[in-house]
């Protein structure tokens, strides 16, 4: 039996030609990741229930008292440990500044309390842009509070309304400002394909999210789940999700644009988890690496472009970071023939950055 070969010819073999371009990966050098405490607080403070929501199946927790989450936050701060890299608190799962009064102050000033001791590094949370207060995002911060995610979704007045979030994209714009006028950090979070968006709705989207260049971008693909109003207009006929390759394709480009602009994205799609019942949608267990390995093959085909012609008999190569050969090339090398249509052939390195070569 002869000896298994990687599909692709390792580094180590004669690589002869030239390099053309040598080129870094698109996306900026991402933040120093901290681990995350979530304190997940379902519904809570929401003003209504949205249209494609069901936080208590995407967060796999039921709506509880908040004295008995604070009770619960309390004796888990108690007992954290005080280590080198401490971990970073964020309150997720309902609209955070909404909480009636005077929770978010008492959450805050809560984990603001370990910030000053070093066992909790920073505190976030996630909240409607139609629930931001200046006055209010003031105190937090003088709490200790260092980012405010806000769902956005879109900034689409047509696609805010099909979708009944209840504000439109003039309020979208305020909450951003109100957020950095306060000193905060800002996230971002889009939803494309809510009902009423189109694929330019979400490239205008994306191209205002990179022009107000958030600390980070969060990109969740609307997903049909069962008991949201969604899906009972899905079952009606009245909601078409996108499909998983245009959704793949629009995040890509959404990738790249946001990188551009020196963007970091976090985690794509909804975290799969029991409980939570998908009844259509662009759903992929492997939905963010599709999207960058589709973003990383139009960068090359970018790169491409801008090379001054090769001579017809010169053979291309795309020197490939080790590291990125499961991301460039997709799960069982989907990629492989995109890249080859391109007239590349592909050839592993231990360099960080990717080089265009002929040969
Ligand atoms: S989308 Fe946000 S505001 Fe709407 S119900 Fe879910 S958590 Fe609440």
């Amino acid at each position: 039996m002869s000896p298994r070969r990687s599909p692709l010819p390792s580094p180590s073999e004669p690589s002869g030609g030239h390099i053309l371009l040598r080129f870094p990966h698109p996306e900026p050098p991402r933040p120093t990741r901290r681990k995350i405490l979530p304190v997940f607080l379902p519904f809570a403070g929401c003003p209504q229930r949205c249209i494609f929501c069901d936080q208590a199946a995407q967060t796999g927790q039921t709506p509880q008292p908040l004295e008995d989450i604070h009770a619960r936050l309390e004796a888990q701060l108690a007992e954290l440990p005080a280590t080198a890299d401490p971990p970073e608190l964020a309150f997720y799962g309902g609209t955070f500044t909404a909480l009636p009064a005077p929770w978010p102050r008492r959450f805050v000033a809560l984990a603001g309390h370990h910030l000053a001791s070093g066992r909790l590094s920073r505190i976030r949370c996630s909240t409607r842009p139609d629930a931001v207060d200046p006055a209010q995002l003031a105190e937090l911060k003088a709490l200790g509070l260092s980012l405010v995610e806000l769902g956005v979704q879109s900034f689409d007045d047509a696609a805010l309304l099909a979708s009944r979030r209840g504000y439109g994209g003039a309020t979208v714009l305020a909450a951003c400002a109100a957020v950095r006028e306060a000193g905060l950090g800002l996230g971002i979070q889009l939803m494309p394909g809510l009902p009423g968006h189109t694929p330019e709705a979400f490239r205008a989207d994306v191209a205002q999210a990179a022009a107000l260049r958030p600390e980070l971008a969060r990109l969740y693909p609307c997903l049909v789940l069962e008991g949201t109003p969604l899906a009972a207009l899905w079952r009606a006929g009245g909601y078409a999700p996108w499909e998983l390759e245009a959704t793949v394709d629009a995040l890509a480009l959404a990738l790249l644009e946001l990188w551009a602009a020196g963007v970091p994205t976090a985690r794509m799609g909804l975290a799969e988890q029991e409980g939570l019942a998908i009844l259509a949608g662009p759903r992929h267990p492997a939905l963010g690496q599709l999207a960058r390995g589709r973003a990383l093959l139009r960068h090359v085909a970018a790169q491409l472009t801008a090379l001054p012609e090769p001579a017809p008999s010169s053979k291309m190569i795309l020197n490939l970071p080790r590291r990125l050969q499961g991301e460039a090339l997709g799960q069982k090398n989907a990629l492989a023939p995109e890249y080859a249509a391109l007239g590349l052939a592909l050839r592993l390195w231990d360099e960080p950055d990717l080089a265009l070569c002929a040969e």
